[in-house]
């Protein structure tokens, strides 16, 4: 029989860090996965800092800068967004991503995503057509027609089935093999070969609860024609849970598998707004109750967004359960990027953008243009003033408001509910 072969399409701090993960279990699986797992990188020119273990005045590596894909592969270690971090020698980085993508039957996707759309374009038909993918992505893609998870939207351009993991996991803590939870969410239409599900086929879970609901949105009505979902071939190891499964958890990852695919990447995009908003406060120096106040109305409205706009599949309990919802808002208004970026950005009176040009040497925020994509969604929707803590977020950034407005804001939009 065969194996599935995995592919991980992005490589920054995030990206790299599940490429370890993906790279160890193939490892350990080898009836399951082939053992190369390739690793797309968006190529750069980069010099090792003096300070790397690697700099060596005498090596030409050192004196020059080289590409960054040649830099992974030859010390295995993605020295520009993993630094100190060995990968498993199976991990190989190209710069190529039809070449990375090719004959891959997991494609995991993980990088900023304000990336993802050109991303996906650029592999249209160039894929395995029975692949399925896995969204690491925290955001969410909001377009004219309305506000797509990144599971939906790579599914859509891309024709596959495509499922999502978030949790509570600053990367630089997996990485060093730091104990924690992740909630991967993997949930296909049932199909066969005689019946192959049409693609935007939403969620089997969705599906079910659309049925007992009686009531169908509109976006997620079932197609009739169009491209057809591809079964995946019975010579390979079925993708249940529990091979699912088998690709990310580790000791130091534990990996809780559910079907609800909207509860987990809201929660992941979410959080993000809610950390900027956490990071502000405590720039002030409101202390721990301030930042308290942020989180609780925070999940307030992670949960009230599902609810309102992604009813047919998201589960309260995806939030206030599981890794991606609540552990991930606490893990993240305590030491995330964007929590971090927040705080500077006011105990220095500096933009948000200047301190993360500054702080995170090419990674990317997500928070920032999260805030501002929710907003233009809600807007649309007439319904910005039931989610006050993520429109303040929004007016913040725009210079509307002032970090100090938080409490006044929030309190303004719970007497207007
Ligand atoms: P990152 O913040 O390290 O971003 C840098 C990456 O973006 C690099 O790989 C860089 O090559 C790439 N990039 C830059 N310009 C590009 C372009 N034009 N096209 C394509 N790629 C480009 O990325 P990350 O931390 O791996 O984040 C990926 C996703 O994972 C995000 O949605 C993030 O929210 C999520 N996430 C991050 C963490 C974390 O702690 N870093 C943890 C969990 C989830
Ligand atoms: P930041 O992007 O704010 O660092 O958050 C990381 C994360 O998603 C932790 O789960």
């Amino acid at each position: 029989s065969k194996k599935h072969r995995v592919a991980i399409v992005g490589s920054g701090n995030w990206g790299t860090t599940i490429a370890k993960v993906v790279g160890e279990n193939v490892q350990e699986n080898p009836d399951l996965f082939e053992q190369e797992v390739r690793m797309w990188v968006f190529e750069e020119e980069y010099s090792i800092p003096k300070n790397s273990k690697h700099y060596d005045a005498g090596s030409s590596l050192c004196t020059k800068p080289h590409k960054l894909t040649e830099l992974i592969n030859g010390l295995h270690e993605n020295v520009k967004y993993l630094p100190g971090i060995a990968l498993p020698q199976n991990i190989v980085a190209h710069p190529d991503l039809a070449t990375a993508v090719q004959d891959a039957t997991i494609l995991v996707f993980n990088l900023p995503h304000q990336f993802i759309a050109k991303t996906c374009q650029s592999i249209v038909g160039k894929i395995v057509p029975y692949a399925r993918g896995i969204s690491c992505i925290k955001g969410v893609a909001v377009n004219d027609s309305g506000c797509e998870l990144f599971s939906e939207s790579i599914g859509r351009e891309l024709g596959i089935y495509c499922g999502a993991l978030s949790g509570a996991n600053i990367a630089n803590e997996v990485a060093q093999e730091k104990w924690s939870e992740t909630t991967v969410a993997y949930d296909p239409p049932k199909m066969d070969s005689k019946h192959p599900s049409p693609v935007g086929t939403p969620h089997a879970s969705s599906l079910d609860l659309t049925q007992l609901n009686g009531a169908e949105p509109e976006s997620k009505k079932l197609k009739t024609s169009g491209p057809k979902l591809q079964p995946l071939p019975s010579e390979f190891p079925p993708l249940h849970h529990a091979n699912m499964k088998k690709l990310f958890h580790r000791p130091y990852f534990h990996v809780r598998m559910v079907h609800d695919v909207a509860g987990v990447s809201l929660g992941g995009a979410l959080k993000n707004v809610v950390a900027l908003a956490a990071g502000w406060v405590d720039g002030l120096g409101w202390g721990d109750n301030a930042k308290a106040a942020v989180m609780r109305v925070g999940i307030m409205e992670e949960v009230r967004f599902g609810k309102a706009f992604f009813s047919a599949s998201t589960r309260t309990e995806t939030f206030t359960e599981e890794s991606c919802g609540v552990a991930d808002l606490i893990t993240s208004c305590s030491g995330g990027r964007n929590f971090r970026c927040a705080k500077m950005s006011v105990a220095e009176g500096k933009s948000i953008d200047e301190i993360e040009a500054r702080e995170l040497n090419g990674q990317k925020l997500q928070g920032t243009s999260t805030a501002h994509e929710v907003y233009a969604f809600l807007k649309k929707e007439g319904r910005e003033r039931e989610f006050p803590l993520f429109t303040a977020v929004r007016n913040i950034l725009e210079g509307v408001n002032e970090p100090k407005d938080i409490p006044d804001l929030i309190e303004e939009g719970q007497r207007e509910m």
